[in-house]
Order: C-alpha cells, then sequence, then structure tokens
C-alpha cells in the first residue's frame, strides 16, 4: 500500500499542486530554505489566507535570513503584530540570529532541529521541501489525512505515535518534500476536517476510512477539559489627542509587545482590579478572546488625564494608532475604547 499511496498522491499533486508564495512548483528547483521556514512557522495556528499578506511583507522588508536577524526585535515584533502565538515571532529572531551567525541553515533534520525555537515539525518540513530529506513531516492536516487512510481508532493525542508509524511508512525515499506537501494540500482542500470529499480524493480506492464508511469522524479526539475564565482590565490613557502604551516584559504572555496597560491578569489568575493611576474612568466595554489553555474576558476602561502614569511607557499619536503594532487583544480594546 505505501508504494500506491506516494505514487496516486504525487500523481495528484503533479496536476493539483496549491500555488503558494513559498513554494517551488513540482519539477522546479527547491525553495529557498528562508522561505520555507519562515512560511511554516507563520502557518503554524494560521491559515493560508492569513499568512499570505504577511509572509509578503516580511520577505519585502527582510528578503534574507541574514536581513531578519539584523532587524531589531521591537520592529519584527511589530510586523507579527496580528498573527497570534507571539513567542513564535520572538522565536524567529534567536533562530534568524542563530542561522546567520552559523552562516545558513542546516541541510538536515538532525541539524535543524538544533536550532533555538526550532520543533520537530518545522525542521521535519524544511529539511524535506528545502533539502529533499526523506523526512516525515506530520502537521494536523497530516494526522487526519493518516487517521483516516488506515481508519486509526484511537484517540488523540494518544494515536499520535501510530500515526506517525502510519506515516513513515508511506514516506517516499525520493520527492518527500512533493509528498509532505502534497498531503498537506489533501489534508487543506479534499480531506478537510469536517467534510471531506472522497469522490475526488486520489487515495479514495485504498482509503480504509471510506471504505468503513463516514471518515469525518476520524480522528477521534480526546474529550477537552473546558478553558478556564480569567478576567482582567486594560486602560485606555489619553491626552493631548495620543494614548499611553506600554511594552509588555521579554517573556511571557504576549511578551515584547506594546499594549495597553493592565491590571495583570494571566493564564494563571484574574487581573488585580487596580488602575495605573487616578483618573475618572469610563467604561468602554468588555473584548472576549481566547488563548490556547484560557480564555480571557477584558474589561476595557478609558479616562483623559492630565499626567504621565507611572512607570515606563509613551503616548502613541491616536491617528496613528494602526502602526503601533498592537496584538490583536489589544487591537480590539483600542477599536472599542475609540467606538
Ligand atoms: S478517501 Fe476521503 S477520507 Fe480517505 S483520504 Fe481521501 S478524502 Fe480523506
Amino acid at each position: 500500500m505505501a508504494a500506491t499511496v506516494s505514487d496516486l498522491l504525487l500523481d495528484w499533486y503533479d496536476a493539483h499542486a496549491r500555488d503558494l508564495p513559498w513554494r517551488a512548483r513540482p519539477g522546479e528547483p527547491a525553495p529557498d530554505p528562508y522561505r520555507v521556514w519562515l512560511s511554516e512557522v507563520m502557518l503554524q495556528q494560521t491559515t493560508v489566507a492569513a499568512v499570505k499578506p504577511y509572509f509578503a511583507a516580511f520577505t519585502t522588508r527582510w528578503p534574507s535570513v541574514e536581513a531578519l536577524a539584523a532587524a531589531p526585535e521591537a520592529d519584527v515584533m511589530a510586523a507579527w503584530a496580528g498573527l497570534g502565538y507571539y513567542s513564535r515571532a520572538r522565536n524567529l529572531v534567536k533562530c534568524a540570529a542563530a542561522v546567520a551567525e552559523r552562516g545558513g541553515f542546516p541541510e538536515t533534520e538532525a541539524g535543524l532541529r538544533e536550532l533555538p525555537g526550532l520543533g520537530a515539525y518545522t525542521a521535519a518540513a524544511i529539511a524535506a521541501i528545502a533539502f529533499g530529506e526523506r523526512a516525515v513531516v506530520v502537521d494536523a492536516n497530516v494526522e487526519r489525512v493518516v487517521a483516516r487512510l488506515f481508519a486509526v481508532e484511537e484517540p488523540l493525542p494518544a494515536a499520535r505515535k501510530a500515526i506517525r508509524q502510519r506515516a513513515d511508512e508511506v514516506t517516499p525515499d525520493d520527492r518527500a518534500g512533493d509528498f509532505a506537501q502534497a498531503m498537506m494540500d489533501l489534508g487543506a482542500t479534499i480531506c478537510t476536517a469536517r467534510d471531506p470529499k472522497c469522490l475526488l480524493c486520489p487515495l479514495s480506492e485504498v482509503c480504509e476510512g471510506r471504505a468503513a464508511g463516514d471518515p469525518a469522524r476520524l480522528p477521534i479526539k480526546a474529550a477537552k477539559k473546558p478553558k478556564p475564565v480569567r478576567q482582567g482590565q486594560a486602560f485606555w490613557i489619553e491626552r493631548e489627542g495620543a494614548v499611553w502604551l506600554v511594552r509588555r516584559a521579554g517573556q511571557g504572555m504576549l511578551g515584547g509587545m506594546r499594549a495597553l496597560p493592565d491590571d495583570g491578569w494571566s493564564a494563571r489568575g484574574n487581573g488585580t482590579g487596580e488602575a495605573p493611576l487616578d483618573a475618572s474612568w469610563d467604561s468602554a466595554g468588555l473584548v472576549r478572546h481566547s488563548f490556547t489553555h484560557f480564555a480571557l474576558e477584558l474589561s476595557v476602561l478609558s479616562a483623559s488625564v492630565e499626567r504621565d502614569p507611572d512607570g515606563a511607557g509613551e503616548w502613541w499619536p491616536l491617528e496613528r494608532i494602526e502602526e503601533a503594532g498592537l496584538p490583536t487583544l489589544f487591537a480590539k480594546a483600542a477599536r472599542l475604547a475609540l467606538a
């Protein structure tokens, strides 16, 4: 079955590969590892449609890993604003510096794994796509396709080991990069989470999940615990056509990003409710935002003041608020305050 799966999938990929800005078409020379790396980091937890404009902006501004390595971290964080999961941007800067220092990307999966902040999936993807190494690339799309293809009944996350082993069995020695991208494309366009289009699928004849009926129920997922809900406050402080912005501490939630001052809420607990200065506060509304491990209900309070709040910060002109690089949570709060 292994050879059949890779042959069927690669034939399909030759005819139907998605045209993506970070990709080489089948048969073209392998793409620049910098572009593969950047796109793979951006695509974690984020859709292709959302990533495209960011990828274009990053590669225009920083066309090489050396250029990115030389950029101030604050500029990279601001350019990342809106993509979410900001630890990815911090790791991006660290990793770019390490790559620039060693004079280029390592060309093997094992070498790539040694770079700071570069995980197993990304290392395998770069090794296969940019360097043609036979690496087993398993993301959520591939996990879904393989679970269906082999009718894996064990629930995730326990099934990961079995799925990886099956993915290894079907990965060919040649064209491992095209195979990985073909699996990603199949998962994104045909074997989709809710509505697998088995009639259009190149693997329909060999798919055990389809033969067993109702493949959409696979992969089975263990029931998730509900996320805890945290409450916090953010403060919109205005003076003479400007708003007071702070920079969040380097590590931790939204670390290094420009933000509104808040009352210290975190994944572990609610905020204190304390404002950064005495003022006549008005409620501007509530922002609900979902993080990986918790949900946040953020009350936005606004006030006009006559003096600087205590601590470090900067007055940011209101008419240029879009350029502040606020992460989505605080951009939502800003829209409420300005409404
Ligand atoms: S036949 Fe259906 S379930 Fe099986 S891999 Fe193709 S789209 Fe997915």
